[in-house]
């Protein structure tokens, strides 16, 4: 099936070195399979500049700035230092940030602080929060809630939590983004939270480089096979692939409105 309507990948790693020897011909084949906007979540403050430079060169692709949990802790910016790149054009969101209790080990209080010090940024910058989320359900609700992150809110990105936190996470104003995991067979229980996800509070992604969606799993993930997110969960969810589609691209920009206004 060949979608008409625009698509987004609304998360993905473009700046990563995987994509450092064809990078041109991973956008044309986006661009190609109908990928109009993307959005490159950052991980570290030393790509800030290299995501942004990506950002620049095209209409399109936007950027983020933040750090991601599993970074090492040396890696926390001050707080104006992260504004400062917030403020940067084309960088329309806090990210990613949260917590992973999966990947690191020992007292994970500075993931905590990292996550608060982002949340922060996110409001003053009135850039919303890209959340990742893993091992840490509880804690993670419980810093939105306390930190204020309602005011700006934001998506819950490559989603693979229950209804219950489907539902808080919506309650706090989020989107819930979901990625390749749901096409694979043994997500029998993600797929029934995707079933029930609202769609005016839907977003797709693919993570990229990581997490290729079937069929295309087990390869390098790459932005036009978000495609294949969209049509398996337009057929999960027992709708029209096209408005699944635009329903997706449309609240993108609900999302992250600094997308909207410069687009
Ligand atoms: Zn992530
Ligand atoms: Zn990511």
């Amino acid at each position: 099936m060949v979608l008409q309507a625009a698509l987004v990948d609304s998360h993905c790693h473009l700046d990563f070195d995987d994509f450092a020897e064809d990078r041109e011909a991973v956008l044309a084949r986006a661009r190609a399979a109908g990928v109009e906007h993307l959005l490159i979540a950052a991980v570290t403050p030393s790509h800030w500049s290299r995501v942004q430079a990506l950002a620049a060169e095209q209409a399109g692709i936007w950027a983020a700035a933040g750090v991601h949990p599993n970074e090492d802790p040396a890696s926390t910016p001050e707080l104006e230092v992260l504004l400062d790149a917030l403020a940067a054009p084309k960088v329309v969101a806090t990210g990613e940030t949260g917590l992973d209790y999966f990947r690191s080990e020992g007292d994970l209080s500075w993931q905590r602080r990292r996550f608060a010090l982002h949340i922060a940024a996110a409001r003053q910058s009135r850039k919303p929060l890209i959340v990742h989320t893993r091992a840490a359900a509880a804690d993670t609700l419980e810093l939105l809630r306390s930190e204020g992150a309602r005011d700006v809110g934001g998506v819950i990105h490559c989603f693979t939590e229950d209804w219950d936190f489907a539902r808080a996470a919506m309650d706090l104003g989020f989107y819930i983004s979901l990625s390749g995991i749901v096409t694979f067979k043994k997500s029998t229980e993600l797929q029934e939270v995707a079933k029930k996800i609202p769609a005016d509070r839907l977003l797709i992604e693919t993570d990229a480089p990581y997490l290729a969606p079937v069929p295309q799993r087990g390869r390098r993930n790459e932005p036009a096979y978000v495609v294949h997110v969209a049509e398996f969960l337009a057929q999960l969810r027992r709708e029209d692939p096209q408005a699944l589609v635009a329903q997706t691209y449309t609240n993108f920009f609900r999302c992250f409105p600094a997308a909207g206004v410069a687009a």
